[in-house]
């Protein structure tokens, strides 16, 4: 059996790493680092680097992939997407839906790591109470791997409560009430989330997101008029 845990460096995903120390010598734990990940989470993943036996490290290029298919969005209109943008005149942002630019960036390679290691039982902190999360459940078996989801009938209180008593180093921007990780520090999308982690960047970053939100707001607004338009042209 070769194990691989999913380690992002935010909470769950860290219990889950406490979990499994008695097999930290012998499971894979594995981190995409997406270009854009804060400084903090670079020089956590460090310490964890040096701590852990089988520590992996995958690549990718969000920066790159931005470029090319734009800045994430809850909302996408469709003329802003890079096909809408080669097929319809205008200057406004090229925006990408999350789940596309999280798979590009995060999931994809993340699963193409568990295939090259030949990962056959895959360890991952997903709640059954988190807003989004994948269609497996704990313990189901996919192709000869089996998924691993320990904290599935956990809480969030329940993360930290357990955090706490194994001493886990929490990333201190919980504190600051972040509620989700920090992949990358210019996520424009998953903004009910971010809201905190939006607000508690540094000036100059802050500001870049809050004209990149504004642009996605402008291009959303303009492409939808709804019922609006059918009123307009009513006889
Ligand atoms: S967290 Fe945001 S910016 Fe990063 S890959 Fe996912 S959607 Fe893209």
């Amino acid at each position: 059996m070769v194990t691989a845990l999913q380690f992002s460096g935010g909470k769950d995903s860290l219990a889950c790493l406490h979990l499994f120390e008695s097999e930290w010598d012998d499971i894979y734990v594995v981190w995409v680092n997406t270009g854009a990940a804060y400084p903090d989470v670079i020089e956590y993943m460090e310490e964890w680097r040096q701590v852990l036996p089988n520590f992996v490290e995958v690549k990718t290029d969000q920066p790159g992939n931005i470029a090319k298919y734009g800045w994430p969005a809850d909302v996408v209109p469709i003329n802003s997407t890079s096909i809408g943008r080669k097929l319809m005149s205008g200057d406004g942002p090229v925006i990408q839906d999350y789940l596309s630019c999280c798979g590009r960036n995060i999931w994809a390679p993340m699963q193409s790591a568990m295939k090259d290691l030949g990962a056959t039982r895959i360890i991952r902190g997903q709640r059954a109470d988190d807003s989004h999360k994948g269609p497996l459940k704990s313990g189901q078996l996919v192709d000869g791997v089996e998924y691993v989801y320990p904290l599935e009938n956990w809480s969030e209180q329940d993360v930290f409560d357990y955090l706490r008593s194994v001493d886990a180093q929490i990333p201190s921007y919980y504190a600051k009430g972040e509620v989700t990780g920090r992949d990358c520090w210019d996520c424009t999308a998953y903004l009910e989330e971010n809201v905190n982690r939006i607000q508690g960047l540094p000036d100059e970053k802050r500001v870049e997101m809050e004209r990149r939100i504004s642009l996605i707001d402008s291009a959303i607004s303009s492409e939808w008029h709804g019922r609006s338009i059918i009123a307009r042209s009513a006889p």
